[in-house]
């Protein structure tokens, strides 16, 4: 369950911005433009999205506050994402659970997971096989329906196995077999 994102310059957020979650369901809302959909890409980015299409970006520059009239451009784009693992759903012995993503123009990435610095494969690794990869179901964006209706018998399986968990199991074993 998510608890609470934090963004710092990412895309249309260059002030700070919290988003406290409580139980149940959140829906957000506003007008076109107003960086709804911005939010839900800053969740799969921290997730570990390393591709920039499924987030609507060129380049990963593009995720960093790019100004406007008013407020100068930013060098840094940060997104935090508090989360509840009080059931232990992410195989952490933590009750909570604290990954950060930073990206900066010069090009650097950091990743953080409970304030460690850690690698991006160690955030793909910790949510894969919980349903809330970068890759899931569980954040269905506008036109995936669609994707999904039309997916080939090879990329539905792959979906399945997310959600049944066996898809670290598979993807480690492929590791393996390169070396
Ligand atoms: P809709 O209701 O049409 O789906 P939305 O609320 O989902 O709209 P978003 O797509 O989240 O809106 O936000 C789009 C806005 O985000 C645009 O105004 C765009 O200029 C702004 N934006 C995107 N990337 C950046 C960036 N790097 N810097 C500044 N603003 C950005
Ligand atoms: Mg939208």
């Amino acid at each position: 369950m998510l608890k609470k994102l934090e963004l710092v310059g990412f895309k249309s957020f260059p002030e700070k911005t919290t988003f406290e979650l409580s139980d149940g369901i959140t829906a957000v809302v506003g007008p076109n433009g107003c960086g709804k959909s911005n939010i839900s890409d800053a969740i799969r980015w921290v997730l570990g999205e390393h591709r920039t299409k499924p987030l609507r970006g060129e380049k990963m520059e593009d995720f960093i506050f790019s100004g406007t009239q008013n407020k100068k451009a930013m060098n840094m784009a940060e997104v935090t994402l508090t989360l509840d693992n009080s059931q232990g759903h992410l195989g952490l012995d933590y009750d909570e659970v604290t990954i950060k993503r930073k990206y900066y123009r010069s090009g650097d990435s950091e990743y953080f997971l409970n304030k460690t610095p850690c690698r991006l494969k160690d955030i793909q690794e910790t949510f894969m096989d919980t349903g809330l990869g970068k890759d899931t179901y569980s954040i269905i964006s506008q036109g995936e329906i669609d994707k999904i209706l039309s997916a080939s018998p090879y990329e539905r399986r792959y979906l399945f196995e997310e959600a049944s968990g066996i898809l670290k199991h598979k993807t480690r074993k492929q590791e393996a077999l390169k070396r």
